[in-house]
């Protein structure tokens, strides 16, 4: 078995644009760009804050297979669904993994719904994402995201880990009811 955690998809090395990075983003930009050609700003707007990729994933060796825990980082808060440090993490968490369109492709422990992976494989949004609803809520309305499904790792150790391994609901495949959906992006 071998512990994986992640992230950091905000200080990915691009250059910046600032006239681009100013511009409004263009309705469905992710099924016209690559993520290479995507200015910082689309970058950004591309994460849908589920925050799963704070949460600790085991991965059988034998089996290649990947298993996610309610564990999650030491510094994610589950309340607010972010990383309580983000500024310093790396002083904590020197393993959290800093997203790039170059390695994207690779990262097998990136969530299914992960909008980097699904633009990375030609595959569009969910209803849920901001992007598409146009509501920061929806991404755990859908139950998509992290929000107050984790506890702090703490001082577990694999086999407590092992332990945690957690079968998460499958997110909604259509807005609940009363929601109203905003306009084709
Ligand atoms: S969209 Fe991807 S990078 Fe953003 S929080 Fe979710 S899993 Fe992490
Ligand atoms: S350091 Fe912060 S951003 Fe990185 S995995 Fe932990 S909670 Fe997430």
């Amino acid at each position: 078995m071998s512990k994986t955690t992640l992230l950091d998809y905000r200080n990915s090395r691009r250059k910046r644009d600032p006239e681009a990075d100013a511009a409004p983003l263009e309705d469905g930009y992710w099924r016209r760009k690559t993520l290479t050609q995507m200015n910082e700003r689309e970058w950004e707007a591309l994460c849908d804050r589920c925050s799963k990729c704070c949460v600790i994933s085991i991965e059988d060796t034998d089996t290649n297979i990947l298993h996610l825990t309610d564990v999650s980082c030491k510094l994610f808060d589950t309340k607010s669904c972010g990383c309580s440090d983000y500024e310093n993490r790396k002083q904590y968490v020197p393993d959290c993994v800093k997203l790039t369109p170059k390695n994207v492709p690779k990262l097998d422990w990136l969530p299914q719904t992960c909008a980097y992976r699904l633009v990375s494989e030609g595959q569009d949004l969910f209803w849920w994402h901001p992007l598409v609803s146009g509501d920061p809520e929806s991404v755990h309305i859908a139950n998509a995201s992290a929000r107050n499904r984790t506890r702090p790792e703490g001082r577990l150790k694999m086999a407590g880990l092992i332990k945690r391994i957690t079968a998460w609901p499958a997110p909604l495949e259509k807005p609940p009811k009363g929601r109203r959906k905003r306009k084709k992006r």
